[in-house]
Parts: structure tokens; C-alpha cells; sequence
């Protein structure tokens, strides 16, 4: 048995015993769904600056900027379907051995793979919507999309106020009530599983480290190197969408 099925048989034990699992996910669950993630290579910041949350609320230039990289975003995203990786955390929580996912993904793709809503909390909001600056207003994405393609190159509401996807900026405030949410999950988790992320984002970074502290078993499913990966009980570095189907296969086969 090699290291992989080692940590998948640990996870699948942990995971027998019942109890308040909850996943934590970032950019990497969403990669095999043709998304690329921020840090790889390849990856977005490989191609885009950054515009930061008062850049785009100072000026159009800079708005213009934001729609024009969601533009990008928005096509891949338009295509992604849930991949293995996110159809088997699905699977999980039908099983009743997932209470919630926390993402830091803004692609709603765990929703699509048909986790309600409620259990899905985004820390970095949804790429799926748009709210206004102003009112607060949302709307629809493709509305927007819509516009953009009509030549509106940085839309704007009915009051005025800017139109933003509802996705969190640098330098933006943090959603309260769902980083609230998010930690009183990560504190009475009884196991902790990152997927795909570098953890390095904070305060979503700071999730595993909550869950550690209170006692849960943390595993972690990633590609690359992360800060936890010296304090978890399982590291795989594997593929998401390999390693996960085979936890749902090893805990179905009894
Ligand atoms: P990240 O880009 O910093 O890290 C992704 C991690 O996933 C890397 O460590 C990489 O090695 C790993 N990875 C890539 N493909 C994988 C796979 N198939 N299986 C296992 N691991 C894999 O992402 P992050 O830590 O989530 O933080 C970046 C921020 O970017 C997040 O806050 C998020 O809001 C945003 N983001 C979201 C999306 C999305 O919604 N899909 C995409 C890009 C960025």
C-alpha cells in the first residue's frame, strides 16, 4: 500500500466515526473543471494585476480593468460543469458524513453539484451575481455580461452606484456573517479537510488552524506545499478529482 491509500484509509476511517466533518475548499477543487487556480503557473496572476477594492470604487479606468479580467473569468466559468472532486464532496454530504463546505471558490460549482446553498459558505462571495456599490442591489451576471457586450465596458445601476460581481476584492471587507459562520464551523469540527488550496489567504487561511487547535483531525488534499503541512494528521499530494472518488468508493465498498 502506498502513501496515498495510506492517508485516503486514514481520512475513511475518520470519516466512519461520524461526527461534524466539514471540507474546506480553494481554487485547486476547480482546476479539472477547467478553472485555472491564482498561484500556479499559468494561473491568473500570471496574466492579470490585481485591482484593488479602491482602485475600482476612485476609478473608471480601473473598473473598466475589473469587468474586462471578469470577462475572461466569466467565459470559463460559463463552461465548467462540477468535476469528480466536487461530485464526490456532493456524494459525501448526501451521505450525511459532510455538514458543510466552506470555499474560498467564487465559481458556485459546489452548488451546481447539488450542495444547497445554505451548506455551501463562500468567504469570497460568487462570481454567479453582481451587486451594486451603492444600494446593494443584485442582479443577474449575464445581464451584466450582456451590457459589457452591448458596450458598456463597467455597467452601473439603476441609482447610479457601481456594478460589481459580488466577489471579494483586495482590500475589500470580508463577508461578516459568513466568516462568522465559518469560524464557529472550523471550531466544533471533529475533522477538517482542505482541498486545493495554498492556504495562504487570510483570515479563510485561518480555518484549518481553528479546527487544529479544537481538536480536529485535519487532512489535507493538495498539490503543492502549504504552512499545514507539517500539522495535519494526512497529506496527500495528489489530484483532487483522483483522490477524493476514491474516499466515496473505499467508504461505500463498507
Ligand atoms: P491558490 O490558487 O492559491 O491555490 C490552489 C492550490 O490548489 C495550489 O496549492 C495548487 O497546487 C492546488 N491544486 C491545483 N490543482 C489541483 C488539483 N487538481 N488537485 C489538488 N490540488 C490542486 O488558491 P486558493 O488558496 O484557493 O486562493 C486563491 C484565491 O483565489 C481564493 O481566495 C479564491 O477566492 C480565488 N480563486 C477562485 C477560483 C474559483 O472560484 N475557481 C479560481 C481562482 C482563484
Amino acid at each position: 500500500m502506498d502513501m496515498m491509500d495510506k492517508g485516503i484509509d486514514r481520512i475513511v476511517e475518520q470519516l466512519r466515526k461520524g461526527g461534524r466533518n466539514v471540507v474546506f475548499t480553494g481554487a485547486g477543487i476547480s482546476t479539472e473543471s477547467g478553472i485555472p487556480d491564482f498561484r500556479s503557473q499559468g494561473g491568473i496572476w500570471d496574466q492579470y494585476r490585481p485591482v484593488y477594492f479602491d482602485e475600482f470604487m476612485k476609478s473608471r479606468e480601473a473598473r473598466i480593468e475589473y469587468w474586462r479580467q471578469k470577462t475572461a473569468f466569466y467565459h470559463d466559468l460559463q463552461k465548467a460543469r462540477p468535476n469528480k472532486a466536487h461530485l464526490a464532496v456532493a456524494t459525501l454530504y448526501e451521505m450525511g458524513l459532510v455538514e458543510a463546505v466552506i470555499t474560498q471558490n467564487i465559481d458556485g460549482l459546489h452548488q451546481a453539484s447539488g450542495i444547497p446553498d445554505e451548506k455551501v459558505i463562500e468567504l469570497h462571495g460568487s462570481n454567479r451575481r453582481v451587486r451594486c456599490m451603492s444600494c446593494g442591489r443584485i442582479s443577474s451576471i449575464e445581464e451584466a455580461h450582456k451590457r459589457i457586450e452591448e458596450g458598456d465596458p463597467a455597467p452601473e445601476c439603476e441609482c447610479g452606484g457601481y456594478l460589481k460581481p459580488d466577489t471579494i476584492s483586495f482590500g475589500q471587507a470580508m463577508p461578516e456573517r459568513e466568516v462568522e459562520k465559518a469560524i464557529a464551523l472550523s471550531r466544533t469540527a471533529d475533522s477538517f479537510l482542505v482541498v486545493g488550496s495554498t492556504l495562504l489567504v487570510h483570515p479563510a487561511a485561518s480555518m484549518p488552524g481553528y479546527a487544529r487547535e479544537a481538536g480536529a483531525f485535519l487532512a489535507i488534499v493538495n498539490l503543492s506545499e502549504t504552512p499545514f503541512d507539517t500539522l495535519c494528521k494526512v497529506l496527500i499530494r495528489g489530484k483532487a478529482g483522483e483522490v477524493l472518488p476514491k474516499i466515496v468508493d473505499r467508504l461505500k465498498a463498507g
